[in-house]
């Protein structure tokens, strides 16, 4: 388990009207924008998007399995990501509870699904001032991340979040994030993973074949793909 934890709490975020308005597939004109810059006007004074990380070290490396700091993750792709690689930050980062706090007050669709779609840009504040904030002090230009549960099921599996949060101890819930029984995380618009100096974009999207995703970053790449998967062809024909 990692003992140093840091947290980052202080995380600027204003909320983009327009860009939810485009969402929302409004104009600002229409009937419903100021109903809804109300909404944004109660976020941009309740939210506060957090964020934390470790400084965690690789110990040992199987054929699909990789060692950080005493807990056994299971990915083979991680495993190869990481095959240069001694230090990494494990990370989560999250939109804030006070936006679900934000969403209770009110039954109306339209202004919930606004308030969803504002977690989100502030889940998104929280990631980059993370990703600003461990390049700059670390002197990293290069970073790349996984996630579990991202891309093809067999890349990093969900239930891999067990692990992680092992080995992220009782920091998650020092900025209000919890792990369920299913392994998904609380508040909804939260991410983890680990950071981890790379030369190349590393995407999971490469290796994802899900059709008509809205988050996707990278096209599917089958040669990569193949590679992650060499070994199980082999051992399949
Ligand atoms: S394509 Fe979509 S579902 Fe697949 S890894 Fe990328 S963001 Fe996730």
């Amino acid at each position: 388990m990692i003992t140093v934890v840091t947290i980052l709490d202080e995380i600027p975020f204003v909320p983009d009207s327009a860009d939810l308005l485009k969402t929302l597939g409004l104009d600002a004109s229409s009937d419903l924008a100021s109903e809804i810059q109300d909404v944004v006007d109660q976020a941009a004074s309740v939210a506060k998007p957090k964020a934390l990380y470790g400084v965690g070290y690789v110990e040992e490396r199987g054929r699909d399995t990789v060692t950080i700091d005493g807990v056994v993750f299971t990915s083979r792709v991680l495993r190869m990501n990481l095959t240069d690689v001694y230090r990494v930050f494990p990370f989560i980062a999250t939109c804030g509870l006070e936006l679900d706090g934000l969403l209770a007050r009110y039954s109306d669709e339209l202004l919930r699904y606004s308030i969803e779609c504002l977690k989100s840009q502030a889940l998104n504040a929280a990631r980059n001032h993370l990703i600003t904030h461990v390049r700059s002090k670390y002197g990293i230009s290069g970073l790349s991340s996984m996630h579990p549960g991202s891309g093809d099921v067999a890349v990093w599996p969900l239930e891999q979040q067990v692990e992680l949060f092992r080995l992220l101890g009782d920091a998650p819930a020092r900025i209000g994030v919890q792990l369920n029984e299913s392994c998904l995380m609380q508040p909804n618009k939260t991410v983890s993973g680990i950071l981890f100096p790379s030369e190349r974009d590393f995407y999971s999207c490469r290796l994802c074949r899900r059709d008509k995703c809205p988050g996707r970053r990278a096209p599917f790449d089958p040669e990569l793909w193949k590679k992650t998967h060499e070994e199980d062809i082999e051992e399949n024909d």
